[in-house]
């Protein structure tokens, strides 16, 4: 345990429970089709929580199949903030409605990093979600320098105000949050609840009139031994995960802690 639990009450009633699976670049078709039976075995879907697997692009269709009839839902990783056209290697937002995803990841870390997306694209994304009716789940967060230098705040305020000042606050009633910080996505490094619960608080705070009706959630090396106390802080809706999405029992393990 170590740390001593300085939490403040919220104000508000805890909002429904939000698990969301990123695959990322893993799974072939039987492997998704064995992660996805074992999943659905255990999962009834009358229960508390909602449940979300976002597979890669190649395997929407099939894992849509596969989830067609249950109450767990479809996601994608990300899109392109165009609509359509000249853009090789893409996916549109309408594509991803036709395939009957819900929820789309819009600045993940690794994307931020790697692809090399700014907070203005991100933002671009972000309205491309909106625009074809689906829920974008933004993420935020701050690198381990920030954080060490005590800039983490700074840091996840410019990049909920690049998508404030591109679509407006009010464009946050149909959206979920994500707070992930990078030094603890898939490093097996989780946010104390000190630290998890100080970033969930500024964020809310960030949102105006929407703050008591926007999930956020916690991203970052969650798993089956600290959900439950991660979840049991007013302020955090669910998770986000990798790794442990990727092991049946582990995912329903956390998705049960949730409800
Ligand atoms: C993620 O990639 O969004 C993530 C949280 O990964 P992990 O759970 O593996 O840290």
């Amino acid at each position: 345990m170590g740390e001593v639990l300085l939490l403040t009450k919220a104000s508000n009633t805890k909002r429904r429970q939000l698990v969301v699976g990123n695959w990322k670049m893993n799974g072939s078709s039987r492997e998704n089709a064995e992660l996805l039976a074992g999943v659905l075995n255990g999962w009834r879907g009358e229960r508390g929580a909602d449940v979300v697997i976002c597979p890669a692009f190649p395997y929407l269709y099939q894992v849509g199949e596969i989830l067609r009839g249950s109450s767990v839902m479809l996601g994608a990783q990300t899109l392109s903030e165009q609509e359509r056209g000249a853009f090789t290697g893409e996916v549109s937002g309408s594509m991803l409605a036709d395939l009957d995803c819900k929820f789309v990841i819009i600045g993940h870390n690794e994307r931020r990093r790697m692809q090399h997306e700014t907070d203005e694209q991100v933002a671009q994304k972000f309205a491309a979600v909106q625009r074809v009716g689906l829920v974008p789940i933004l993420c935020v967060g701050e690198s381990l320098q920030d954080r060490d230098q005590g800039k983490h705040l700074d840091t996840i305020s410019r990049q909920l105000n690049a998508v404030f000042s591109y679509t407006g606050k009010q464009a946050f009633e149909n959206a979920v949050l994500a707070y992930e910080p990078v030094w603890a996505v898939g490093t097996g490094k989780t946010a104390t609840p000190n630290q998890a619960d100080e970033v969930h608080k500024f964020m809310r705070s960030q949102l105006g009139g929407l703050a008591s009706k926007v999930r956020i959630l916690y991203g970052g090396s969650v798993k089956a031994h600290n959900a439950k106390q991660l979840f049991a802080l007013d302020d955090i809706d669910g998770a986000l995960l990798g790794g442990a999405s990727l092991d049946a029992d582990e995912f329903l393990a956390i998705c049960s802690a949730a409800e």
